[in-house]
């Protein structure tokens, strides 16, 4: 007997910020939507990233706050984190994220279930074929691990997510974004902390002097760093070998961490169907996210373009067809200090050939962070030296992944050097105003 097919107008495969986003604007402009997910809806970001590390920050934070609290003249007596406590108030803030989705969605059809690709952009979902003018795979990533002897000892960026309390000793593999966070956490907490990165400096895609920087004050606080190591095996009890430039090495930990990348969660039946992979595992999309299927998308971690959850969003609306800018996109890293940035790096810019001009100004030049007790940190500008735009912004500092919204605004809006450092007027006292300050010394 032949299965029925259902029409409708946009299936999105996956409830991540890359699927339901998008699935809600089109339901609220009255398009037809169904909405396939296999597990919870809010994917990667809400319940196993973004917004479980961020509870746990904020926990980082307030004990970092409370270890300076003699700045202001205040005494705190014994200061007891309950790190399982802390656990539990993210599954909370989880939960009221989670039921503001399932409202969001509320004119999209959710299906509960696992979506396979067929031929002719048929998705099977539990036993039911479906068929429509936009598909649009949002499926996102799950941690990679490392191909070396014991790499089953250490455990991913999830499991991490899900412990109730932390053991005194921990070694995290892999200094990029996940690692530096959980590192902070971890440390805040009085935990002692050992990252182990690979390259030369922590955090490659950042700037490397701001990397440094980071690097330098997340030391200060008693992290340790170990660059240039590649890790090798990981042995029970633990012992995590690793090979730097002095030759073998090792440390032992109670808990290793795999903080090292993502890889692509490709639907099955994708590949079958005609979807190509690029090199590396993730689905090959052009401009407009569209796959080698005409009418199916990819946008998100699964197309590997920018492993972000506000890029996922982003693509997603120009898989519909909106002309939302891919090209100015920031990102930070939410370690205690924050460190943030959009646009180019310097090395990038001198790379592109740019002739360019560089304006930084030191938090501990304005007046509301000095009073705030938050005068550690930087800002980096990098203009165009003829056209006056600017390429890129650097932040490292408290508050640098908020300030970098408005660099992001100035470059989206092609401000330039002059109109920011002469025309544009900020608050005060704000911290807004290391913006200007950091064009006007440019000069
Ligand atoms: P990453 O690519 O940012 O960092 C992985 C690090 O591991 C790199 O620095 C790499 O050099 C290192 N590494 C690789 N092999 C190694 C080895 N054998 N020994 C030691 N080090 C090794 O990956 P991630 O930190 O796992 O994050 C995954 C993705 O999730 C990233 O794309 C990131 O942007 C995204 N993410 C973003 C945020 C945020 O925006 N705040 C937070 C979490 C994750």
């Amino acid at each position: 007997m032949e299965r029925s097919m259902r029409q409708t107008e946009f299936i999105i495969i996956g409830g991540g910020p890359g699927g339901y986003e998008v699935a809600a604007e089109l339901a609220a402009a009255g398009r037809k939507v169904i909405l396939i997910e296999r597990d919870r809806l809010g994917g990667t970001c809400l319940n196993r990233g973004c917004i479980p590390t961020k509870c746990l920050c904020a926990a980082a934070s307030a004990l970092l706050l409370i270890s300076t609290a003699s700045q202001f003249g205040i005494d705190v007596g014994q200061v007891t984190p309950d790190y399982s406590r802390t656990a539990a108030r993210s599954n909370s803030v989880i939960d009221q994220l989670r039921q503001g989705i399932e409202t969001m969605l509320r004119d999209v059809e959710v299906i509960h279930g696992e979506a396979t690709l067929k031929q002719d952009k048929i998705i099977s979902v539990n036993g039911e074929d479906l068929t429509a003018d936009h598909i649009i795979i949002a499926t996102g990533s799950k941690p990679a691990s490392l191909d070396i002897p014991g790499a089953a000892l250490a455990i991913t960026s999830d499991e991490f997510l899900s412990l109730t309390e932390l053991p005194q000793r921990v070694a995290i593999i892999g200094g990029g974004v996940i690692g530096l966070e959980f590192a902070s956490i971890i440390s805040a907490f009085g935990r002692e902390v050992t990252v182990i990165e690979y390259c030369k400096e922590i955090l490659p895609p950042f700037d490397s002097e701001i990397a440094k920087r980071l690097r330098t004050m997340l030391s200060r606080r008693g992290i340790k760093f170990v660059t240039s190591a590649r890790v090798t095996s990981i042995e029970q009890g633990l012992r995590i070998n690793y090979e730097a430039k002095r030759g073998h090495d090792s440390i032992e930990a109670d808990l290793a961490i795999m903080a090292v990348g993502r890889r692509p969660v490709i639907p099955s039946g994708a590949e079958e169907a005609g979807i190509e992979l690029d090199s590396r595992g993730f689905i090959k999309v052009d401009e407009l996210m569209q796959t080698s299927v005409s009418g199916i998308y990819a946008v998100g971690d699964v197309n590997g373009l920018c492993m972000l959850a506000h890029a996922a969003a982003a693509q997603a609306r120009r898989a519909i067809g909106s002309d939302v800018n891919l090209d100015v996109i920031p990102s930070a890293v939410f370690t205690q200090p924050e460190a943030a940035m959009v646009g180019l790096t310097e090395d990038q810019a001198k790379a592109k050939d740019y002739d360019i001009m560089i304006g930084k100004a030191s938090y501990a030049s304005n007046g509301k962070a000095l009073a705030m007790g938050e005068a550690d940190g930087t800002i980096k500008i990098i203009f165009a030296r003829e056209s006056g735009f600017i390429l890129g912004c650097h932040i490292i500092g408290p508050h640098a992944s908020d300030l970098i919204a408005e660099v992001a605004a100035l470059m989206f809006g092609m401000t330039t050097r002059e109109e920011l450092a002469d025309e544009l007027v900020h608050g005060h006292p704000t911290l807004s105003e290391i913006i200007p300050a950091a064009a006007r010394n440019a000069r």
